[in-house]
């Protein structure tokens, strides 16, 4: 059972429910379709690791991309919530990297096949402790932000999410329902790019905290 801190509470991770492309810039670097609907993926609780923790890319991979992403901890069953009501179910706020082996997801997409295997290895999920929701002021106005050794990779905003936390919770609670200890990963911001053996990552979120992992 892999948990995450939310305060000073253990809390056991369901399933991790992911968004792809959900920030314009982002979207068009890819080269990818600006979805009429959102693009949800599961990373498996296993693929978690915490702050300080070792990135370990597969051997079969040669192209592992960090995507820097606000996590939002579900603490309350939400089925068919509404927008207007779905914050009511996040009790938490994190930092997240959604690690993605482009050159596997590459060949998955060509195939018309799922990307798990691109998207849910061991580590593929680093996470920051949570820090509860009330702490947090509006999620759409959050400074986010990614450095690999001290060089600054990535650095958005919130508020250039196409669908906000509130849509994404609504979408994604019409196809099932997001339980207590669910967790969703909200897209990340453009300057997506290559980790290699030995880089720093530290990725910060205002308001919400840091989370600093390393690649072996
Ligand atoms: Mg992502």
């Amino acid at each position: 059972m892999h948990t995450v801190k939310l305060g000073n509470k253990d809390i056991p991770v369901g399933k991790i429910v992911c968004i792809g492309r959900n920030y314009i810039e982002h979207i068009r670097e890819l080269g990818s379709q600006i979805p009429d609907k959102p693009v949800i993926f599961i990373k498996p609780a296993s693929s978690i690791i915490g702050e300080g923790g070792t990135i370990v890319i597969p051997p079969h991979s040669s192209d592992c991309h960090h995507e820097v992403e606000l996590a939002v901890l579900i603490g309350t069953e939400a089925k068919n919530v509404d927008a207007n009501n779905a914050l009511d179910h996040v009790t938490g706020y994190a930092v997240a990297l959604d690690l993605t082996l482009r050159d596997i997801q590459g060949t998955q997409k060509e195939k018309g096949l799922p990307w798990e295997i691109a998207k849910a290895f061991d580590t593929a999920c680093p996470l920051s402790a949570f820090v509860p929701a009330d702490r947090v002021g509006d999620p759409q106005k959050l400074q986010i932000r990614l450095t690999v050794n001290h060089d600054v990779r990535q650095d958005g905003n919130t508020g250039d999410m196409m669908r906000s936390v509130a849509e994404l919770i609504a979408a994604a609670s019409a196809y099932f329902t997001l339980e207590a200890g669910d967790i969703l990963l909200t897209g990340t911001p453009s300057g997506v790019g290559r980790i290699v053996s030995g880089d720093q990552l530290l990725a910060e979120i205002e308001q919400v905290g840091t989370l600093s992992v390393s690649v072996a």
